[in-house]
């Protein structure tokens, strides 16, 4: 069939700014990036975000700036309209964010927008209404000095790109990383960010960027911090910051901020070297926090490689690269504990020592000391109305304080399976625990090696995954408090009911704590703090998922982590009942031939292969062929 060639037309000059737009917005946190780099180019000190439905719905900016006229007020939303440049010749000598006046003519053709906005010594301001960048009203009206922005329904007539916009806590926690980069960036203007009329973050002016630190995160982190400094005058290049020490990990890279001439840029190469002068620092899987601002010569930059300029280009990147990477590596050097070994190097999460207590402080040393000692290991069934008494609540730190017998750690993890079908397990003799980490026993004509973590880990989560629906829990006498920066609150609650599920209640306190009210019986010496952090470590990894999927890897997490907590480690001494009673549990347990990360749960070695070694089969060879 013969089709007829479609004839050129030219878009309509509406529709073409719309296609446009997609370069300059993608996301609600460009909208709410570009209003805000405005609002710093106007000179504001105070600038608020108020964003409805991860910015879905409402992006609003309001400033404190120089404000425009009436006239501009309704120019800034032609293409090209801007004023801070009036020829292609300035360019190289700007020193504002924008500069190209697309912004706000993008932003409005796929927006409902409200403007308004007043200099300081004008007597009234400007009211401009727009919609598809249309504009549908402009009025004198009665305002404060400065800008007040608006944007709502954000792609209502781009349904190509509504759809692809994120759930809304995935556009959230875009704009609180943008939040907190803008707040590190310009630590001498006092920024709030609000969400669904809620104030989350309120950071008034500070002068140094740890202060700002500690506005942002909890003190988990800005007591673990150091200041980097390094300033090459050959290279004309200044690196600045602070980055968190073996102390501190994260179980995700969203607290690793890169400035490049004061733009805060997604840079690849860097983020590799900073986390090279971490290695053998963190355990693999663990990420610092770090806030980096680096100056350059702008000639040695493109800054133009990137649509919305989150990257930049450097004409060296190696050498920048090598001078970061030794630079951490020697600061960290400098401060490690021990920096003969390399263990002790290793991080301890941080925010389990940032338990609190409820007042009048329940805990002295005295019943700390008085703690029975579960020496060997325990494998009695665990008595749920015990738990008010034991130490649990106490963190490692704490534990060091006041423990007088540190070694060996031993607890009392229950494997609550008591009924065991006898008649399925095959015959065994426990011969005894060889490194304090495996179980040794004879059997079907061999040796087998049990791995006493991965075999409990096992059985534990078979359990947990059994007993999901009733899980037992035990209240906690005294509530566990844990520091969490508030924006984790907010992702974390949706996902609460995940935590009910497996025994453990939480609940927000206040605005940066939340506590735990219930644990499941089999949890004792968990760092719950430790868990929410992987928790949320999971939930932004995976927030491209589907809700349903996203719950249910969590929950597969969730019981695997779980389980590696509460089992039993290396290390623990175990007598030879609870070795029985372990080997006898894990040949009971579905999937018992290896642990839920996959490692073995046992080796089994033939008394054929031992004698070969031992050259007895040869011995016998010959005895056999002598008879011949
Ligand atoms: P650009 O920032 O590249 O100039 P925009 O589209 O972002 O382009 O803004 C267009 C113009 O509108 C700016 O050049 C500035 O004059 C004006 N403008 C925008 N936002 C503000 C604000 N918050 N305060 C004062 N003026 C503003
Ligand atoms: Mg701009």
């Amino acid at each position: 069939m013969l089709r007829s060639m479609p004839k050129i037309q030219k878009l309509p000059s509406h529709e073409a700014q719309k296609i446009a737009a997609g370069e300059v917005v993608e996301r609600p946190s460009n909208v709410v990036k570009e209003l805000v780099e405005n609002s710093i180019d106007a000179g504001a000190t105070h600038i608020t975000i108020s964003i409805e439905n991860g910015g879905k719905d409402r992006i609003q900016v309001i400033d404190n700036g120089h404000g425009m006229s009436p006239e501009d007020a309704i120019l800034c939303f032609e293409h090209h309209a801007t004023s801070k440049i009036s020829s292609v010749n300035d360019i190289p000598s700007i020193v504002t964010f924008g500069f190209r006046g697309e912004a706000l003519s993008s932003i409005s053709s796929v927006s409902h927008v409200t403007l308004l906005t007043k200099e300081a010594l004008a007597p009234h301001g400007t009211c401009v209404k727009l919609e598809g960048g249309i504009v549908q009203s402009s009025e004198p009206v009665s305002c404060q000095d400065g800008t007040d922005i608006t944007i709502e329904s954000l792609f209502y007539n781009v349904p190509a790109r509504h759809k692809f916009l994120k759930k809304k806590d995935t556009e959230w926690r875009q704009i609180t990383l943008l939040f907190q980069a803008f707040c590190l960036d310009y630590p001498t203007i006092h920024f709030k960010l609000l969400h669904d009329h809620k104030m989350v973050y309120s950071c008034p002016a500070t002068t140094t960027i740890t202060q700002r630190l500690a506005q942002l995160y909890d003190t988990a982190l800005t007591e673990k911090v150091v200041a980097l400094n390094l300033h090459n005058e050959k290279q004309n290049l200044i690196i600045n910051g602070v980055i968190s020490t073996h102390a501190y990990y994260r179980y995700d890279r969203s607290s690793i901020f890169f400035f490049v001439n004061k733009r805060w840029v997604k840079n690849q190469g860097l983020a590799k070297a900073l986390l090279k002068g971490y290695l053998n620092v963190l355990p693999q899987g663990r990420f610092p926090a770090a806030f980096i601002m680096i100056s350059i010569d702008p000639e040695s930059l493109d800054v133009n490689i990137h649509p919305r300029k989150e990257d930049v280009l450097f004409l060296n990147p190696r050498t920048i690269e090598l001078h970061l990477q030794q630079e951490v590596t020697k600061l960290l050097t400098t401060i490690a504990p021990q920096k003969n070994s390399s263990a002790s190097l290793f991080a301890q999460p941080i925010a389990a020592n940032e338990r609190h207590r409820l007042s009048p402080l329940p805990f002295s040393a005295a019943p700390f000391a008085a703690q029975p000692s579960y020496k060997p290991f325990d494998f009695t069934p665990f008595e749920p109305a015990r738990l008010p008494n034991t130490p649990q609540r106490f963190t490692p730190s704490d534990t060091a304080a006041t423990q007088t017998e540190p070694e060996p750690k031993i607890f009392a993890v229950v494997a609550t399976q008591t009924t065991i079908n006898t008649q399925s397990i095959p015959l065994f003799s426990v011969i005894g625990q060889f490194n304090t980490t495996y179980i040794m026993l004879e059997q079907d004509g061999g040796l087998v090696l049990v791995d006493q973590h991965a075999a409990h880990e096992r059985i534990l989560y078979e359990q947990i995954g059994a007993q999901l629906t009733t899980v037992e829990t035990v209240p906690l006498l005294f509530p566990i408090y844990i520091a969490l920066p508030q924006e984790e609150i907010i992702t974390l609650t949706p996902y609460i009911s995940l935590l009910t599920s497996h025994g453990i209640t939480i609940e927000p306190f206040d605005e940066r704590h939340v506590i735990i009210t219930t644990t499941p019986v089999y949890l004792k010496q968990i760092d719950f703090a430790e868990l929410l952090r992987h928790l949320l470590g999971l939930i932004t990894e995976h927030a491209s998922l589907e809700q349903d999927q996203l719950f249910k890897l969590l929950n597969e997490k969730m019981q695997a982590q779980i389980a590696c907590k509460a089992a039993i480690k290396a290390g623990d001494t175990l007598t030879v009942q609870a070795m029985e009673e372990l080997i006898k549990n894990l040949y009971t347990t579905n999937n018992n031939f290896c642990c839920p990360h996959g490692r073995p749960t046992s080796w089994f070695i033939a008394t054929t292969d031992i004698e070969k070694k031992f050259k007895r089969d040869y011995q016998k060879k010959k005895r056999e062929d002598s008879f011949l």
